[in-house]
């Protein structure tokens, strides 16, 4: 009886840690990128995080060849939401993009009110982060960044939206989607799941400034800062 209460007394301590960390949510302000370890290890050991800065010198030319088809298009209505982290799209159906043969299905878009990766120490005016997953569970991000310029049409729709709003992805990608930069990265919030495949343009899009006041009204610092490359090669089509 002892021992068994001991037991139930060393699980109740060892959950109510991890309740602990649960209770007190991550964030981008006291509980910032240099907390997340406390809500899951990956964020802190992770050898392959994102997001990273792209050194474009050091980038690898990927075969001609290789592409990302991209079948985004949707027509049906999107959820809304503001999580608290970010402004997030998700569609109740949704489009693909095909990698190496192989399906991922558009999950949910969000948005950074900088963006997440620099290229050559660049950090863009925002990002739209797409996020997609096989079958078997692997992820694939593709990453539209965004340049201050004429209004986004399509980005208006979602900054109006009360809850819900139809819009298509296809309209938020930019003209040219055969030149980007890939590598194996994570998750850049907790828990930091590795095994990412990033895609991010080089091709941007617009958001005119007064959309850029607007979004970054509710999300100003919601980037986690560069992370180490370490043995990873980026390449670049
Ligand atoms: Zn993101």
């Amino acid at each position: 009886m002892t021992t068994f209460t001991k037991l139930t007394l060393g699980l109740l301590a060892t959950s109510s840690i991890a309740f602990a960390g649960v209770e007190a949510h991550w964030d981008y302000g006291q509980h910032g990128p240099e907390h997340w370890g406390h809500f899951s290890e990956t964020c802190e050991k992770g050898k392959e995080q994102s997001p990273i800065n792209i050194q474009t010198e050091k980038t690898l030319q990927l075969d001609k060849s290789y592409t990302v088809k991209l079948s985004e298009a949707y027509d049906g209505v999107s959820t809304v939401i503001d999580n608290g982290h970010s402004l997030k799209v998700t569609p109740h159906d949704a489009g693909y993009i095909t990698l190496h043969g192989k399906d991922y299905k558009l999950q949910q878009f969000h948005f950074h009110g900088m963006s997440e990766h620099t290229i050559d120490g660049r950090r863009y005016n925002a990002v739209m982060h797409m996020v997609h997953s096989a079958k078997d569970g692997s992820i694939a991000v593709v990453a539209v960044l965004f340049e201050v310029g004429e209004e986004n049409p399509a980005l208006a729709k979602i900054l109006n939206a009360d809850g819900s709003v139809k819009v298509n992805p296809n309209d938020l990608l930019p003209e040219d989607t055969d030149h980007y930069y890939h590598y194996k990265g994570s998750f850049t919030t907790p828990p930091c799941t590795e095994n990412v495949q990033w895609y991010i343009f080089k091709d941007t899009v617009n958001i005119s400034k007064a959309q850029l006041k607007k979004l970054r009204k509710y999300y100003t610092n919601n980037e986690r800062p560069t992370q180490p490359l370490n043995k990873r090669v980026v390449q670049t089509k």
